[in-house]
């Protein structure tokens, strides 16, 4: 890993130190890179906010890069290098304040710096004039070279933070290492937007201002299945949270009542867990939290949505199961939950395979156990109860409907299955 920080960092600072002798900058120069600062400041003045609440990891892109495309095209290395150093800057200060990892973030500067130069000698390399790419590429040749220095800029700055992050965390499967396909996308479009940018700057500086609002629109709009994933999911096990998943239990109730059909609900609450906490440490109860939401997301069906209910409850609506299904729904759900090994760090930072978990289950249907949601709930929490009195690691259905109100001892009454 250090290895790989340092030889891109050098190798960042060396090919620019070669290109900035290679092109003269002149005075029309100056002017697009004070034109791009000051469009690429606005942007980040107009977004930070949303940035800084996403918490924008090592990997994701945004549309920033616009910027740095369309310097790509409008400037010789040096204003090009500079203003890439600048632009950093001042995001460093205004999105994170400056609290941050210094090698990381000197890292992942020096990718970007390499991807830009990249591009720019591959455009270099197709239309080797003085003169802005942005008036001298056209044809179908300038469209090649267009997607093969946005390719290389994408290929260096994706490709080697991808690779830091694949080194630094060797146990998170490379799906999650590799970023949402969306981001890609946006990557992609940050290109072209830069492109087009470049050409307006110089054929209509006046309409900058326009393509400035243009891409703070795109940027808040891009961002928005972001959010909404946010909104909805529990930050530790990417299950829903308690408030969503009461919603989506409305919403199949409402479903199930149009079409006469039933619906499952199950409440997981793992066995003693504190014990897995006092073994291991918080933390690593924690990534066993994670372990176990992901084997109960595999073990139902893609419309059963899986919320996080509690510390170590979750929450599980089946629709269309019914009285007779809903205890083998739940056994299989428990099997999986006993069969989760989790490979976890303990206290003293040693690597600890957690097994042997074991869940209690209460089981409730509609219509058989109660007729609106809170019914529902609280029917399959009492039933959680006699599960656990009952001594653990076992399922319990609802016995019989309930009415409003708490009914902790439905154990007692005669329907009650045991
Ligand atoms: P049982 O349910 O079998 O009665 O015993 P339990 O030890 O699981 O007890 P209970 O459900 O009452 O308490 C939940 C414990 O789970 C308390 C806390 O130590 C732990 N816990 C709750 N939320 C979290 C969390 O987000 N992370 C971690 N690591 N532990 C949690
Ligand atoms: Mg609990
Ligand atoms: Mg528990």
């Amino acid at each position: 890993m250090v290895g790989l920080i340092l030889t891109v960092e050098t190798l960042a600072v060396a090919v620019a130190a070669v290109s900035v002798t290679a092109v003269p900058v002149a005075r029309d120069h100056w002017l697009w890179c004070g034109l791009l600062l000051l469009g690429s400041a606005v942007h980040l003045e107009a977004v930070r906010g949303i940035d800084r609440i996403r918490d924008v990891g090592e990997g994701s892109v945004n549309l920033l890069s616009v910027w740095l495309f369309a310097g790509v095209l409008l400037l010789p290395p040096p204003l090009l290098c500079g203003s890439i150093v600048l632009g950093y800057l001042h995001s460093l200060a205004r999105v994170y304040r400056f609290r941050v990892l210094v090698h990381r973030k000197l890292y992942s500067l020096a990718t970007l710096v390499l991807g830009a130069l990249a591009a720019y000698w591959v455009l270099h390399a197709v239309e080797p004039a003085t003169e802005p790419f942005a008036t001298t590429l056209d044809g179908p040749a300038g469209l090649l070279a267009l997607a093969g220095a946005g390719l290389a800029y994408w290929l260096i700055n994706y490709g080697l933070v991808v690779t830091a992050i694949v080194l630094t965390n060797p146990d998170r499967p490379l799906r999650s290492s590799l970023g949402p396909a969306t981001d890609q996308l946006m990557l992609a479009g940050a290109v072209g937007m830069g492109a087009g940018l470049a050409v307006v700057m110089i054929t209509r500086p006046w309409w900058t201002p326009l393509l400035t609002v243009t891409v703070l629109a795109l940027h808040t709009g891009l961002l928005m299945p972001q959010f909404r994933a946010a909104s909805r999911n529990d930050a530790k096990t990417g299950l829903f949270d308690a408030v969503f998943w009461a919603k989506l239990v409305s919403d199949e109730l409402d479903r199930a009542r149009r079409t006469d059909g039933t619906l499952g609900v199950l409440l997981l609450d793992l066995d003693h867990f504190k014990r897995v906490n006092d073994a291991h440490g918080h933390l690593a109860g924690d990534m066993v939290l994670r372990g176990v939401a992901d084997a109960i997301r595999r073990t139902v069906r893609g419309r059963d949505r899986v919320g996080r209910y509690g510390g170590e409850e979750f929450a599980i609506v089946l629709p269309g199961v019914g009285a007779d299904d809903v205890r083998a729904t739940a056994e299989r759900v428990r099997a999986a939950v006993a069969a989760t090994a989790v490979t976890v760090v303990d206290f003293d930072g040693e690597e600890k395979v957690v097994t042997g978990l074991t869940a209690s289950v209460g089981a409730a249907v509609y219509p058989a156990h109660g007729g609106d949601r809170t019914a529902l709930l609280l029917a399959a929490d009492a039933a959680l109860y006699v599960a656990k009195t009952a001594g653990r690691d076992c399922t319990r259905v609802a016995g019989f409907p309930t009415a409003r109100g708490p009914l902790r001892f439905a154990g007692h009454h005669p329907d009650q299955v045991p």
